[in-house]
């Protein structure tokens, strides 16, 4: 029947799942008729009408029953199933567990093999939040602490050594799990964008204790930024009092006319009238911790007043 209706090679779809799955944040829904996905491969392949709509009947005599489905989803699944097996996708079925959708997600193994199909250096997957297994497990945990009133933000234990390969799913999941917990957005103006290719988003998961000073990886000790606001937290512009409202520094006033604006939007000065709360994540078991905050208060905010 492959032959006879010119279906595309499992081979061929493997590599374009993986593709496509890299392109859409690491996950690709179950295979269901309307799917978007499902139609922007169809498309990819060219498939005429006669191929989207071809029926595959399975009989299960035992059962009495005959099971109909498109031939084209039969394919994506045993392509998806191939990939499983060769440990490149985890299963709908392991992916609820994870995040309540069911969902075929990237493993890191099938996360370096599409980044190669994509012609995208290794080097650049630091910097994108495409979803792999193995770090949405770390997120899980992360999003799922419970929050501590005696938090200690500080990991004395940490060492400055070079850099392992669970370091390094770490470090990506602690970015995860703050920009997903922030949805996204800057939580001080609410910018929200991805990268043109859709690989990457452009808001950062800004440590409050930073990793300098030994700051831990927790949701809790991290505030999602965009660019501007990230460096603008990291040297002291402003910082966070416990009811979250957002505090400027007092240099502020003393910024020529022609500094911190944008045409003729005051960015920063637009940070001091004292009304300015955050952004701040659904669940308040993963807000920014009060040790956090009055740390970055009392060791990098620059409260100086300039007269
Ligand atoms: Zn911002």
């Amino acid at each position: 029947m492959l032959e006879e209706l010119a279906m595309p090679a499992q081979k061929q779809v493997e590599r374009a799942l993986l593709r496509a799955m890299l392109k859409n944040g690491g996950v690709i829904k179950e295979f269901g008729s309307g799917e978007e996905t499902v139609e922007d491969l169809a498309h990819e392949f060219g498939l005429n009408e006669r191929q989207r709509s071809a029926f595959l009947e399975t009989t299960y005599r035992r059962q009495n029953r005959v099971k109909k489905a498109f031939l084209w989803h039969r394919l994506l699944f045993r392509a998806a199933d191939n990939l499983a097996r060769e440990n490149m996708v985890s299963r709908p079925t392991q992916t609820l567990q994870l995040t309540q959708k069911r969902e075929w997600m990237l493993t890191e193994k099938g996360f370096d093999e599409s980044l190669k199909l994509c012609n995208i250096p290794a080097s650049k997957k630091e910097c994108l939040t495409t979803k792999s297994f193995e770090v949405q497990t770390i997120v899980k945990n992360l999003i799922e602490s419970r929050k501590l009133e005696n938090y200690d933000p500080f990991d004395r234990d940490k060492k400055m050594v070079k850099t392992t390969r669970e370091a390094a799913l770490r470090n990506r999941a602690f970015r995860q799990a703050v920009v997903e917990a922030y949805n996204f957005r800057c939580a001080i103006c609410g910018l929200k964008i991805k990268s043109p290719d859709s690989l990457s988003w452009e808001v950062e998961a800004a440590h409050i204790v930073p990793h300098r000073s030994s700051g831990r990886d927790d949701v809790c000790n991290g505030i999602a930024l965009c660019h501007l606001h990230h460096w603008a937290f990291d040297v002291g512009w402003f910082t966070v009092l416990d009811d979250y409202k957002v505090k400027a520094s007092p240099q502020i006033d003393r910024l020529p006319p022609d500094c911190g604006q944008i045409e003729n939007f005051q960015i920063f000065r637009s940070l001091a009238s004292g009304r300015v709360k955050m952004r701040l994540p659904k669940s308040d078991e993963i807000y920014p911790h009060h040790n956090a905050i009055r740390w970055h208060r009392d060791n990098i905010f620059n409260e100086q007043c300039p007269c």
